[in-house]
């Protein structure tokens, strides 16, 4: 039997086309007819008063802390358990990372523990929605009204979903996409920044061409172009807006195929929930998430390594990630940790994700299930024992 692995690009059916009509528009570097499809694509879906393209959610993150103005020791509140790009944006600014714990249910930013962490120095609260289910906004937006902070939401892993029906990124001062491989919506690399601020419009558009105002000489505003500001070169080309423009087109479809997968796992999963060996992810019920990932938490003293080696045995890769950023060599080189970060550590061990693809299908998430629930009475015996 074929291995069944743990993520599978899928494709609409339209990227070659599109890809072939840019070759023919006679444009491959950014911002033509394709970049601006795909703005206004995510301009009507998500509401954001600016989206701009980018070559990936690290860069909309990197703009985000220029436009936030990151100075040197200036603080950035964010979760410990997300990807790297989260704090390395702040921390190519001199901006120190605060770590802060999770959430059981959804694995997101503890909202009851923020507070504590602000300091004269807070700049910003970086949420991170993981899975795509959405962090409590509401409860985050107070604070970062009473404290004066800026809120840069990171929705790498949000696209197309909502918290109390507004789409992610959409609901902080700014906002990040990511079209990886790895993600819903995909274009190789790429990514978007979600403007939700007039006041940053100008400025982001600034930065992203390299510092220059060429963004407002294309729309024939000024007569020549020149060095304004600080930026860098963050706009993909024709090409990665033509395939991925052929993805945002089936959005909405490829978002309803991950859920019915998403939704059949969490079924498959109840009894071993019942029996008290896993825990299933939780959604709150103000969030329509987006079916990203499933995961399940190992109940304690089940060795994460032997069930995924096991279930590798039987042709099925799981995965784990990530490792807390409090305890990495550069998180503890660049952040700080606030208060405790059990949660983080104890839930970032214990977690497997399984396979969710779309064009997996019934057959393959029973073998899938088949393969975790061999694997872990395996290490039910060696608990045991
Ligand atoms: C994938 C991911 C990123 C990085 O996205 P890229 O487009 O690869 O730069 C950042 N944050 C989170 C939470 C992610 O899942």
């Amino acid at each position: 039997m074929q291995p069944i692995p743990y993520h599978r690009p899928y494709f609409t059916g339209f990227e070659t086309q599109y890809l072939t009509d840019a070759l023919g528009n006679g444009q491959l570097s950014g911002d033509g007819r394709f970049t601006k499809n795909c703005h206004h694509w995510l301009e009507t879906q998500t509401q954001a008063q600016k989206a701009l393209l980018t070559h990936s959610c690290t860069a909309s993150l990197e703009m985000a802390a220029l436009l936030i103005d990151v100075r040197p020791g200036d603080e950035i509140i964010m979760p410990s358990f997300t990807f790297v790009s989260t704090a390395n944006a702040f921390v190519l600014r001199g901006g120190i990372p605060v770590f802060v714990d999770i959430r059981e249910d959804t694995l997101n930013l503890d909202e009851t523990k923020i507070e504590a962490a602000i300091t004269k120095r807070t700049k910003a609260i970086v949420p991170v929605h993981y899975a795509g289910v959405a962090c409590e906004m509401d409860t985050i937006l107070d604070i970062a009204k009473r404290n004066n902070v800026r809120i840069i939401e990171d929705a790498a892993q949000g696209v197309v979903a909502t918290y109390k029906k507004k789409p992610l990124g959409s609901i902080g001062d700014l906002g990040s996409f990511s079209f990886h491989d790895t993600k819903n919506i995909i274009s190789g690399e790429g990514g978007a920044l979600l403007i939700n601020r007039d006041e940053f419009i100008q400025q982001a558009e600034i930065i992203r061409e390299k510092g220059t105002n060429r963004s407002r000489f294309f729309r024939g505003e000024v007569d020549k172009y020149t060095w304004q500001d600080v930026g860098s070169s963050f706009l993909p080309s024709e090409l990665t807006a033509a395939f991925l423009y052929a993805q945002l087109e089936h959005a909405e479809q490829i978002t309803k195929k991950r859920l019915a997968i998403w939704n059949r796992y969490n079924s498959l999963t109840e009894e071993l929930e019942c029996e008290g060996l896993i825990k299933r992810p939780g959604v709150p019920p103000e969030c329509e998430h987006n079916g990203h990932i499933f995961y399940v938490l190992l109940a304690e003293g089940l060795d994460r390594k032997t069930v995924l080696d096991e279930m590798k045995q039987h042709g099925v890769h799981a995965v784990f990630h990530y490792i807390p950023l409090h305890s990495a060599p550069a998180g503890e080189k660049f952040g700080r940790s606030h208060g405790d970060l059990s949660g983080a550590n104890r839930l970032s061990e214990s977690i497997i994700r399984l396979p969710l693809w779309v064009g997996m299908t019934d057959a393959d998430q029973e073998r899938v299930i088949a393969a975790l629930k061999r694997a872990i009475e395996k290490a039910s015996a060696k608990r045991a024992a």
